[in-house]
């Protein structure tokens, strides 16, 4: 159990005693700005626990008890803010594009994107400059030079940049270039690095772990958050299945199911889902019929010639077709369910 505490209690504080008197014992942490108690828990009879909750309630000092500490709390309150801005953009209110290509590659490669999605208006650009492998000898990304690319072309058309931070030693510096920090699905769950992003105040997107449920997930956003960012969005980006023939599987219910546990918006990765940039259009569409806040696509000038995941790689010109594609799908968030 967990008592979520407004402010760091003193040694007479009334939850220790009520604590004491229910002979719990007890550890009070901190983290970022949160102050809690972690309480092992002792024995507590059924008809005990109604009079030990309403004892805790009185405290003032008591914001709220956690009988199961595996409950994401911060992410579901009511009262936080449940829009997330990126230059123009508002998640979590109307439907934004994210593009660009898989990783940096040279400055003149990327200029010609940033120009064309521009033109498209699409005003957030992606691209990896540290990138995970699975192969230890694949290409691993330009590192700051190539942050310093997307700085510098993402300035030259006033676009917003995203970009994948995979290590704690990096934040500060990635976090110098960037304005919105990527985790990539492998470090859902590192933890240090959950914990090293919640102490920034650019925004994160968390993507979805491939072997993680929905409430692992919540709670690595909820690592974020408890270190005092709350400037969240989860990106699905597909999940390990039986399938072989699409590289992940798109789980859509994401949508739906995030938004009713959570106030954090969501947008789909579907180049990671599908890895194939035929499949792709279609997810997108679906992803904004569904009630996804955004979208984040992989683009390249010469798709058959990107350095990495080049199956997957949208041309300017199939870009194009999907910005036009979704412009006329209505989002679930635009209908009001009328139920007699
Ligand atoms: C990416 O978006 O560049 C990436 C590596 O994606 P994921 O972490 O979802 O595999
Ligand atoms: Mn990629």
């Amino acid at each position: 159990m967990v008592l979520l505490l407004r402010k760091y209690p003193n040694e007479n504080d009334c939850c220790y005693s009520i604590l004491n008197r229910f002979g719990f014992e007890y550890k009070t942490l901190v983290i970022g700005n949160q102050v809690y108690v972690n309480v092992i828990q002792g024995k507590i009879t059924v008809g005990d626990r109604c009079a030990f909750e309403e004892a805790l309630l009185k405290d003032t000092n008591v914001k709220r008890i956690l009988w199961d500490e595996k409950t994401p709390v911060l992410l579901t309150d009511e009262q936080r803010e449940k829009t997330v801005t990126v230059g123009r953009a508002v998640f979590g209110e109307g439907f934004h594009f994210i593009a660009g290509p898989c990783a940096v590659e040279s400055y003149d490669a990327l200029d010609e994107i940033a120009y064309q999605l521009r033109e498209m208006g699409v005003g957030i650009l992606r691209g990896g400059a540290y990138k995970p492998s699975t192969s230890p000898y694949s290409f691993h990304g330009l590192k700051e030079k190539g942050l310093d690319i997307l700085r510098r072309v993402a300035d030259k058309y006033s676009m917003s940049v995203v970009t994948e931070v995979m290590d704690t030693r990096d934040v500060t510096m990635v976090a110098s270039y960037a304005d919105v920090l990527q985790i990539g699905s492998r470090s859902m769950q590192n933890y240090p690095l959950l914990s090293e992003v919640g102490k920034c105040v650019k925004p994160v997107i968390l993507k979805r772990g491939l072997w993680a449920n929905y409430n692992e997930w919540l709670l690595a956003a909820e690592y974020i958050a408890v270190h005092g960012n709350e400037k969240i969005i989860l990106c699905e980006r597909g999940i390990r299945t039986y399938e072989q023939e699409t590289r992940n599987t798109l789980d859509l219910q994401a949508i739906p199911v995030i938004k009713e546990k959570s106030n954090v918006p969501i947008i789909i990765d579907p180049s990671h889902a599908a890895g194939d940039s035929r499949y792709i259009l279609p997810m997108c569409r679906a992803a904004k019929a569904a009630g996804a806040d955004g979208l984040m696509v992989e683009v390249h000038i010469k798709p058959e010639e990107s350095w990495k995941d080049s199956k997957q790689a949208l041309s300017l010109s199939e870009m194009r077709e999907i910005l036009k594609a979704c412009s006329d799908i209505r989002s679930v968030k635009e209908h009001t369910c009328h139920v007699s």
